[in-house]
């Protein structure tokens, strides 16, 4: 038989993978391509950090593929350019992919299937990354969901299907296989060794994604109602990278929680595994906004958002601070060093950074984002732009805008013992509890003895949390009220 040509993308797995289970199925040799392709990635091309976060994660698949006898097959340039020349060398008349739902990879990957299938191939695509694709979900008048909670009510009335059993013992390698580049002659790994305290953290690749998995099941996932919300805690599944990159897939997670409820019969077997699924959910309803409202990385879905009066940043010195870790707003600076030494930052954090960012400092969203674009290894475009089109208050379900998060008040709640932040900016590790989260208010001789000097080692606050409340709801009314501000 002639070999199927199995192209990986968001799907770097082995087990639940519904296009290698159609190959296998298929019958014949298989082979498996990776294609890094920026220009198909239309303005988000990957960042940084998530180039990270592919380096080994192919060299993860590379290998497990390996101890199948078959191999991975890397190439970069345009996908349908790459995969035309593979077919020419290779002879296959199959080429089979699980789907993505991008707004551009849409585009590029409707463009292959159309030449390939009047070029006679035998093209296939499959559902492996979501629970429900975006399409197959509207309200009862036939349009999209825009509130979290009746979308997702309605999706538990649906059936999850169990992972697909997978017999992946050996597959069928070509008589000869094609050229390859080496995954480092993809040059995804940063020039700046900033991505130093990453492979600490993290272990990407399939194997580390189900060990995760399991390891959350089987322990903080009960606790997770109350575990999620404490940065200091590892109260989370930090799943994020791994089902971006199709480590481990959804239906997979909701079996894990399905096996967990074995014992007890119920599902979900404990609140906080409900909770759980229903930030799987949360990850669902990302992509059914992305899917309808595709203009929504750059533009606020509520359009009158457009206008919003946002302040001058000469030098973009605000933003610099922001990036840095420097707005002398200690949770703020913890969660934006979280994210620069490790790729990833806590979810309660990221919605007080990014709410600090649009409301204190009334610096654009889309500055935000782009940021956390190139430095999460989680980088979604589908859950980036939900969570700062939510914290800016112009999305789907959206924080309102006049609910400005007070960094102090948060840090006090959420990191009540500053353990979080005494990690993250060890400056301020000497700090007592009741001064942590504002220096600024603590007596010079706790400072002195802390070794802190607020200007010197540690910024004084780049704002002033009530200015710069007051300025934001300002802007805000002017902007309801129709005016344009200056
Ligand atoms: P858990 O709490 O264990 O949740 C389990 C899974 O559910 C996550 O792995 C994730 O896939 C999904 N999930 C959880 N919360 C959300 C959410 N609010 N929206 C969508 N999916 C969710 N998540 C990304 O995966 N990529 C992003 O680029 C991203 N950008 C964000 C930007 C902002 C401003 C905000 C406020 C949130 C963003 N999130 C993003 C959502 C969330 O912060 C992360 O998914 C979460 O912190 C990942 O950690 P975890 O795997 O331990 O999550």
């Amino acid at each position: 038989m002639t070999p199927t040509r199995l192209w990986f993308r968001q799907d770097l797995r082995l087990q639940d993978n519904p296009a290698l289970h159609a190959a296998i199925a298929r019958g014949g040799p298989i082979i498996p391509v990776y294609i890094l392709d920026d220009a198909g990635e239309g303005r988000w091309v990957m960042g940084a950090a998530a180039r990270w976060w592919v380096h080994h994660a192919l060299t993860a698949l590379d290998a497990a593929l390996r101890s199948r006898g078959s191999r991975l097959i890397v190439a970069r340039g345009e996908s349908a350019t790459v995969l035309r020349e593979l077919i020419a060398s290779t002879g296959a008349e199959t080429v089979f992919w699980n789907r993505r739902y991008e707004p551009a990879t849409i585009a590029r990957d409707a463009q292959v299937k159309a030449e390939f299938s009047a070029a006679g191939l035998e093209v296939k695509s499959f559902t492996g990354a979501l629970l429900n694709e975006p399409h197959t979900i509207t309200n009862k008048q036939g349009r999209p969901f825009q509130v979290f909670t009746p979308y997702w009510r309605h999706c538990l009335t649906l059936p999850v299907a169990a992972p697909i059993k997978m017999d992946t013992g050996a597959l069928v390698a070509p008589a000869k296989w094609p050229r390859s580049l080496a995954v480092p002659e993809l040059e995804l790994l940063p020039r700046i060794p900033w991505d130093a305290g990453f492979a600490a953290v993290w272990a990407p690749g399939e194997t580390a994604a189900r060990a995760r998995l399991r390891e959350f099941a089987a322990g903080a996932m009960a606790e997770y109602g109350d575990g999620r919300d404490q940065p200091a805690r590892d109260g989370t599944s930090r799943l994020s990278p791994h089902l971006h990159f199709g480590e481990v897939s959804p239906r997979q997670v909701w079996a894990a929680v399905r096996a967990a409820a074995k014992g007890s019969g119920v599902f979900p077997p404990s609140k906080g595994a409900g909770v759980f699924l229903s930030e799987v959910g949360w990850r669902e309803f990302a992509h059914h906004l992305l899917f309808h409202f595709p203009q929504t990385p750059e533009r606020p879905l509520r359009e009158e958002f457009a206008r919003f009066p946002w302040a001058p940043d000469p030098r973009a010195k605000k933003l610099r601070a922001w990036e840095r870790g420097q707005t002398g707003y200690p949770i703020v600076d913890a969660g934006m060093r979280q994210l620069w030494q490790t790729g990833w930052m806590h979810n309660r954090v990221r919605m007080i950074v990014a709410s600090f960012l649009v409301k204190h400092l009334r610096l654009p969203w889309t500055q935000g984002s782009g940021w956390f674009w190139d430095t999460l290894v989680d980088a979604d475009l589908a859950s980036n732009t939900l969570g700062w089109q939510w914290s800016a208050g112009c999305g789907a379900d959206a924080a309102p805008y006049f609910r400005i998060f007070a960094p102090v008040l948060q840090g006090n709640k959420f990191d009540p013992a500053g353990d979080y932040v005494r990690r993250w900016v060890p400056e301020l590790s000497r700090l007592p509890a009741e001064s942590i989260h504002a220096p600024w208010e603590a007596p010079p001789h706790v400072l002195a003895a802390a070794g802190v000097k607020l200007g010197g080692n540690y910024p004084k606050p780049i704002v002033d949390h009530a200015t710069a409340r007051n300025a934001a709801l300002a802007a805000f009314r002017e902007l309801r009220a129709g005016k344009s501000v200056a």
